[in-house]
């Protein structure tokens, strides 16, 4: 629970605050980007502006149930049922922004992909069970597809509550992982049904790995990330953590590819009116990293 006590000097006054324990993972700032703003000073999210209208109230307080480290508060404990109650959040397509971010995979963002061979979940959201019974409702989970070995979170719980198949790329299994129930290996695209394709991305790690979903949406992990404002798509050599060449010639591997939604695990999400105008943004982040040793 956030702490009146530890607010962050920063935040606007009023109804909701930021305390000390935020750890900068944005998730806020991508739910409610009209109340969450980064503070360079405080190297934190904050309330930049308090929300007043119902619906901006309401996505501030998503942004309070899908924060990992329960660092944003109310000052009059506002309740927060119809906030729950909006995850999974639909963006389109039959895809859905889980929400509940687990600390254990630094805030990652989770989706759910709804379909009639059966859903898939990338990466884990925190087991909140009112969650996972929205996503029963939904259809349950076929397959959870975990990016890389950093965002696997609750996948163990999941596993057990939607009896799925877990996939992910075998250089990335840990002894955490060593129970999923299908890995990927080698360096080559890898068709999981007809609209899924598994697209190894070694860089960020060894076994890092997108999901291509129906020539449309690109699920990338921490291979490729998109600003905030979804105006600019770039890599990171910051936490590249494998390597940084390989990650570079994983970049210009998606050049092949056709999508133009771009969904990372963190930071803020990218969509283009074509593949055409995607392709041009990935060669882009491409010409950035390459100017990068
Ligand atoms: S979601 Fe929580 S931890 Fe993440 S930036 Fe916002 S306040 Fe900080």
């Amino acid at each position: 629970m956030a702490r009146l006590s530890d607010r962050l000097p920063d935040n606007a006054e009023g109804e909701f605050y930021v305390d000390a324990s935020c750890i900068d993972c944005a998730v806020c700032r991508n739910v409610a980007p009209a109340a969450f703003a980064r503070s360079d000073r405080a190297g934190a999210s904050i309330v930049a502006k308090q929300p007043r209208a119902d619906a901006d109230v309401l996505r501030a307080k998503m942004a309070l149930v899908a924060c990992p480290t329960s660092s944003i508060g109310t000052r009059s404990k506002l309740p927060v049922d119809d906030a729950v109650a909006a995850f999974p959040e639909p963006l389109g397509e039959g895809i859905y922004f889980c929400g509940f971010a687990s600390e254990s995979s630094y805030g990652a963002q989770s989706y759910l992909v709804v379909r009639p061979e059966g859903n898939v979940l990338v990466d884990s959201p925190r087991a909140v069970p009112r969650l996972l019974d929205r996503i029963e409702a939904l259809g349950g989970v076929r397959f959870l597809f975990l990016t890389h070995r950093d965002d696997v979170a609750d996948h163990a719980k999941l596993a057990r509550r939607f009896g799925c198949t877990r996939v992910m790329h075998a250089a990335d299994v840990t002894s955490g992982t060593r129970d999923v129930e299908h890995t990927i290996e080698g360096d080559r695209p890898v068709r999981l049904d007809h609209d899924l394709l598994v697209v190894p991305v070694p860089g960020h790690t060894r076994g890092s790995a997108a999901l291509l979903y129906r020539e449309l949406a690109l699920f990338t992990g921490d291979h490729l990330f998109a600003t905030d404002d979804g105006s600019r798509l770039y890599a990171s050599r910051e936490v590249c953590w494998y390597s940084w060449d390989a990650q570079k010639r994983s970049l210009a591997a998606l050049l092949d590819l056709e999508y133009s939604w771009v969904l990372p695990g963190h930071e803020g999400r990218m969509r283009s009116s074509s593949t055409s105008i995607m392709r041009a943004h990935t060669r882009d982040a491409l010409d950035d990293a390459m100017l990068i040793p």
